[in-house]
């Protein structure tokens, strides 16, 4: 599924960054990914996207007027700060166990978040 264009060859391996990312930060924090792997799937392909574009991965779930200059503040680079401090992500990128939406899972297939880069690509 991956692209025979070098230059997206960085962008994949941010992607897999960001998955792997997110894998471990679920395992270590005790959260989980959404019942629906599409969002979780939005929300890892919008954090590559940043890190590709800013060099950090500023929270994809909010609006910004100056994105380098919150990426400097560093209150929205993911972990953010309210997850850090109280498992908070607005995002539901990581979910509590008793939170809405919550599913079982902490991995998620590069499958789903390549059809979700691929989507965006075409639209
Ligand atoms: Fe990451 Fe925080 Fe955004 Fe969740 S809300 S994706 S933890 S930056």
């Amino acid at each position: 599924m991956t692209s025979a264009n070098p230059d997206n060859k960085h962008e994949d391996k941010m992607l897999s960054a960001m998955k792997s990312f997110s894998e471990k930060y679920a395992k270590n924090t005790d959260t989980y990914f959404c019942i629906d792997p599409s969002v979780t799937a939005v929300v890892i392909e919008g954090l590559a996207k940043h890190k590709e574009e800013l060099g950090s991965p500023l929270c994809p779930c909010r609006h910004y007027e100056d994105k380098e200059a919150e990426v400097k503040a560093a209150f929205w680079n993911c972990p953010c700060v309210p997850m850090r401090e109280r498992k908070e992500c607005h995002c539901m990128l990581f979910l509590k166990p008793e939170d809405d939406f919550v599913g079982d899972k902490q991995d998620i297939e590069m499958e789903e978040i390549l059809k979700v880069r691929e989507g965006l690509a075409t639209s």
